[in-house]
């Protein structure tokens, strides 16, 4: 078993995520290489309100947390760059990976594949090596030019790989280990997640029976969270599949028909493709981020609150959603 790190302690991830919170977006570099999203973080312990107004304040980064499309793009930019070849260099600046030696262990291995389930991303290369990570809400990836300009710090790359004149870099971690193949097979932490719900097919019996399987008094919204029933969807992807099918996301799971929960599913399903080939900035942004405006289908006041165990800030009609 090669399992290189685990995952960074609590208290060293959250002051990592107050260093990083606020951040500019990490995008408009002019080259289709594009930055990867830089996420923002979400206030917690309720909505912040602007100075000298009562209404809330939007979140920081809006709508560009790392989601399964989020991973999904940056699939896809670092498969066209690395697939099959071999990184003519690698370095892992981040002192935590001082001792590791990755650079030797992958030497001279071509990256077989390039491989995203829900929020999770598998680099996989030759000799049963995979490098797996979990952005949260503080990671990003980069795919770009040599010499072109970083939107974060250099201090701030954990994983640089390059060939060619091209650059991939994974920021600010928080979750990035090298380990077997073997291991992402039966780490509980991947066999537990639900199907890919950007995956070419899709189960929605499997889907329906672990949604079932859960606690049904969970209000829905914070349900599609569960990465164990549906790996992927996010907190912006959850705000808006329940506004598009007018579903309250406090309802009670016990109170949402299997056609209502397959709506929300099929709703992720038809529009994450989008933003997962073109980037978050392609995201629906009707209801998240929106609290305080007038609902566009009804005109009340969206509304927004904390939900769930991680008080994810959650967008709602209160008109319109039941
Ligand atoms: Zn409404």
């Amino acid at each position: 078993m090669t399992v290189a790190r685990l995952e960074p302690g609590v208290g060293r991830e959250r002051a990592r995520a107050a260093r990083t919170a606020g951040l500019g977006v990490d995008s408009g570099s002019s080259i289709a290489a594009a930055s990867l999203a830089t996420p923002g973080r979400e206030p917690r312990g309720g909505p912040r309100m602007r100075k000298g107004t009562d209404r809330p304040a939007a979140p920081a980064n809006l709508g560009s947390v790392p989601e399964g499309d989020t991973i999904h793009y940056a699939a896809s930019r670092i498969r066209s760059v690395l697939e099959r070849k071999v990184p003519q260099e690698i370095l892992t600046p981040q002192p935590r990976h001082r001792f590791d030696r990755w650079p030797e262990r992958l030497a001279g291995r071509a990256l077989r594949s390039v491989d995203p389930h829900g929020k999770h991303l598998f680099l996989r290369f030759e000799g049963g090596l995979t490098l797996h990570s979990h952005l949260r809400m503080t990671g990003a990836w980069r795919v770009g030019r040599r010499g072109e300009q970083w939107r974060r710090s250099r201090r701030r790359a954990w994983l640089l790989l390059r060939w060619e004149d091209w650059e991939i870099v994974q920021f600010d971690g928080p979750v990035l280990e090298l380990m077997s193949d073997a291991r992402t097979r039966t780490d509980p932490r991947f066999s537990s997640l639900g199907q890919d719900v950007l995956g070419e097919s899709f189960d929605e019996g499997d889907f329906l029976r672990r949604l079932r399987s859960d606690d049904q008094e969970r209000p829905v919204g914070d349900a599609l969270l569960l990465q164990r029933t549906v790996a992927g969807i996010g907190n912006v992807w959850k705000c808006e599949a329940c506004f598009a099918t007018g579903t309250d996301p406090w309802r009670a799971l016990g109170r949402v028909s299997d056609e209502e929960a397959l709506s929300l599913l099929r709703f992720c399903r038809l529009q994450m493709p989008r933003s997962a080939r073109e980037g978050w900035q392609a995201r629906p942004r009707t209801v998240y981020g929106a609290a305080g405006r007038p609902c566009p289908r009804c005109g009340t006041a969206i509304l927004q609150r904390g939900q769930g165990d991680n008080n994810r800030l959650t967008f709602w009609c209160p008109g319109c959603q039941r």
